[in-house]
């Protein structure tokens, strides 16, 4: 990676007036967790979980517990593989690009819970966050060790709703809160940082879109070329755990030569 790009790349960060980043599964698989799709995923492996995986649940709760609880097949897998993993250099960057109030917000469709622990405080998990659980009426999230597991499904103590895991399923809305603080940071932004992800998954897949709608600027991290690479203002074509350290270390040595952003 040219010293150059990471240059060009902090540039036009802080050039832009609300920065957002969109991250998906390729800054978690730097941290050792299986991505769901392509070579290697869990999906591929274990077969893809069925569409209308959010239909069933609804169904049967009650059944759809009994094997959460038991922990089959991936779901076993994804839950240790989580246990295990550590957020890396990449989710200690955008965390601390956010300290700086460079980056005003970050969008992210992995479920791992990583770039909390990595201290990212505003955030939007798309697909929600395999570590809580979410009641389906009210929105509410809870930690595990709030909701009593003796009576199957659990109910929220707030509203008396269905409680379920609050990972999205297939079939299932992306929970509203979450889609409308999304909606609302993507109108804000002008320049997206797009760190492992080829987002095609709506509704993240429309983001970059609607930034570019607006001219504003696109900056990608993969060590692949995706379908947004086109359509990229810079892509830095390296691990995100390698070239966001660079880039972080870029922009605080701009910032104190120019004081700190607005
Ligand atoms: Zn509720």
């Amino acid at each position: 990676m040219e010293n150059g790009d990471i240059e060009r790349a902090g540039r036009l960060i802080l050039a832009g007036k609300y920065v957002v980043s969109l991250t998906g599964a390729g800054i978690s698989v730097e941290s050792g967790i299986r991505p769901f799709r392509g070579p290697g995923g869990l999906w591929t492996e274990y077969g893809e979980p069925p569409m209308n995986g959010y239909q069933r649940f609804l169904a049967d709760p009650k059944a759809s517990w009994e094997r959460r609880v038991k922990r089959e097949g991936y779901n076993r897998e994804l839950h240790e593989g989580l246990r295990k993993a550590q957020p890396n250099p990449a989710h200690y960057a955008l965390a601390e690009l956010e300290e700086l109030r460079v980056l005003r917000y970050l969008i992210t469709q992995n479920i791992d819970n990583l770039h909390r622990v990595a201290g990212s405080k505003k955030i939007a998990e798309i697909h929600g966050n395999l570590s809580k659980l979410r009641c389906i009426q009210c929105n509410s999230r809870y930690e595990p060790e709030e909701i009593s597991l003796e009576t199957l499904p659990p109910r929220c103590p707030r509203c008396g709703g269905i409680i379920k895991g609050d990972t999205v399923m297939f079939g299932e809305p992306i929970p509203a809160d979450v889609l409308e603080v999304c909606q609302e940071e993507v109108s804000k932004c002008d320049c997206m940082l797009l760190v492992g992800t080829s987002a095609f998954v709506y509704p993240a897949a429309g983001f970059p879109w609607q930034v570019k709608g607006k001219e504003g600027m696109l900056i990608e991290v993969n060590p692949y070329e995706t379908e947004l690479t086109p359509f990229c203002n810079i892509s830095l074509r390296s691990k995100a755990g390698e070239v966001l350290p660079r880039l972080v270390e870029c922009i605080k040595v701009k910032l104190q030569e120019t004081g700190s952003p607005l």
